[in-house]
């Protein structure tokens, strides 16, 4: 398949590339399927952000990934934005549809897909741990995808409730927030439990949610959302617990995927992806 190098050129305004698994990861899905696109890294500071969309349109980019901190400042400098992503207020993804630039936002998408794999959230009471911008991502997708209800647990009680009343005013998800204050024991009649906090997180390996393991029964599934390590506390004390689990890999490879798809409307295999970066992180 030839394609004209700069009219299938995705990017990505984060950080440099030697430190970034997804520039690698996608990178070895168009070396893989023998795909003419690449994706590039580009540093781009918050006040040259304008240029910097207004650059990928000059030059015809199918699109690209934008991280923190630019997924909420993105969206003025775009022409519309996807469902969610409007629900969510945050962009990480960037579709040229027609001549327009779309915000989609893939985290959560990619959440959902890794989730699917194992159980379908529709009808399900969910409890997640964090409401920064995953946590708001993550629910907003299981929200659209049919959660009967999301009970969000977090330190910050603002911040809490603030993804509680977005769920509530515009999901048919039922949200209450429970101020994380001591050890948390999940309620019996919960069916996914996430952990969407930073808790975890390289190097920090060995923190672990302030959470009463024993109350992690084996129908529940227990999804982490940190991907390095994929192996967290989290996912060893539910496995020993006979839960289903869910790493942190699974959702930055399939919003990899989804990503691809919306740039190149074709599907990737993500077994080459999701070795990529376990490679990278030691996995
Ligand atoms: P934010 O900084 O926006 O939010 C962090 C959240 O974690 C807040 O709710 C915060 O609580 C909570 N938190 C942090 N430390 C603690 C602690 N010690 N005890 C209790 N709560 C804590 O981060 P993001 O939402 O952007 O990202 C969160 C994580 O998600 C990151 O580690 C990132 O790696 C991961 N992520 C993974 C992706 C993937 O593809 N797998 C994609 C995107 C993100 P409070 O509000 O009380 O401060």
């Amino acid at each position: 398949m030839a394609h004209n190098f700069l009219s299938e050129l995705t990017g990505s305004f984060a950080m440099p590339a030697a430190e970034n698994p997804t520039v690698a990861m996608i990178e070895s899905a168009y070396r893989h399927h023998k795909l003419d696109w690449r994706y590039i890294n580009c540093e781009v500071t918050p006040e040259n952000l304008g240029a910097a969309v207004a650059g990928a349109r000059a030059m015809n980019w199918a699109g690209f990934n934008c991280s923190l901190p630019h997924k909420v400042a993105v969206i003025q400098h775009l022409d519309g934005l996807g469902a969610s992503a409007e629900i969510m207020g945050a962009v990480n993804c960037v579709v040229r549809r027609g001549t327009s630039y779309i915000g989609e936002n893939t985290d959560g998408k990619g959440f959902l897909a890794s989730l699917q794999e194992v159980t379908d959230p529709s009808g399900r009471s969910v409890v997640m741990f964090g409401a920064g911008g995953a946590a708001r991502a993550v629910s907003v997708e299981l929200a659209l995808a049919g959660a009967k209800s999301v009970t969000v647990v977090n330190r910050d009680r603002a911040r809490g409730q603030a993804v509680v009343d977005l769920l509530n005013q515009r999901t048919s998800t039922r949200a209450e927030l429970v101020e994380w204050k001591g050890t948390y024991r999940v309620p019996e009649g919960v069916d996914i439990v996430i952990n969407a906090t930073s808790i975890g997180l390289f190097p920090d390996v060995d923190a672990r949610l302030d959470l009463d393991a024993a109350t992690l029964r084996p129908n529940m599934v227990v999804a982490d959302i940190i991907p390095n390590p994929p192996r967290t506390r989290l996912v060893r004390d539910a496995e020993q617990r006979g839960c289903k689990v869910i790493d942190g890999l699974g959702m930055l490879v399939n919003q990899g995927v989804i990503g691809v798809k919306y740039w190149t409307g074709l599907d990737v295999d993500p077994t080459v992806m999701r070795k990529t970066i376990a490679d990278l992180f030691g996995a």
